[in-house]
């Protein structure tokens, strides 16, 4: 059985990441989305709430779980006991820190891989970062996350504003 971490901040999901996401459902038998709760960036929702989102977002995959971790995502993903970091490669800006972050992990974990999925070209702009600035203008921003994450979103920058 192949079962596969897809780390990240997640804040919040974007179609970006559920191409990724639904893709690797169907590549690999199990895959655990890991919701980092870093302490020292200070993201917009809090990480029950990103994990909520996901796992609201996900519910039609069956073997997709989502789970919170602290600390690196190499001991998260032995602690799954997993044998694969996913990530997501968007352009070749993301190249140089991914390929760092890949050969530190094999060094850490030399027993486990990163494999990485290339973006759908239509969701290659998208980050959570941009989708948030737009949403914080109060623009619609349908187009870039699920529905159930444009109305979570809308309803938190109603309280930022
Ligand atoms: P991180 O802080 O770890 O970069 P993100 O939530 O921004 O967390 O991203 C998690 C993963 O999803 C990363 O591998 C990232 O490259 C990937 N990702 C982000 N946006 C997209 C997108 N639009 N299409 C495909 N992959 C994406």
């Amino acid at each position: 059985m192949v079962r596969a971490v897809y780390p990240g901040t997640f804040d919040p999901t974007t179609n970006g990441h559920m191409d990724v996401i639904r893709r690797a459902s169907a590549l690999f038998d199990e895959v655990i989305v890991g919701v980092l709760c870093n302490s020292q960036k200070s993201p917009l929702f809090s990480v029950e709430e990103r994990v909520n989102i996901l796992k609201e977002v996900t519910k039609d995959l069956p073997n997709i779980q989502v789970r919170s971790f602290e600390g690196l995502s190499v001991d998260f993903v032995k602690d799954c006991d997993a044998q694969i970091i996913l990530r997501g490669l968007r352009a070749i800006t993301d190249f140089e820190f991914e390929l760092q972050m890949a050969q530190t992990n094999r060094v850490l974990a030399p027993h486990i891989d990163t494999m990485f999925l290339t973006t759908s070209l239509e969701y290659a702009y998208l980050s959570s970062t941009t989708v948030k600035e737009v949403a914080m203008f109060g623009e619609d921003i349908s187009k870039f996350v699920p529905p159930y994450v444009a109305e979570k979103l809308n309803e938190k920058m109603k309280n930022v504003r």
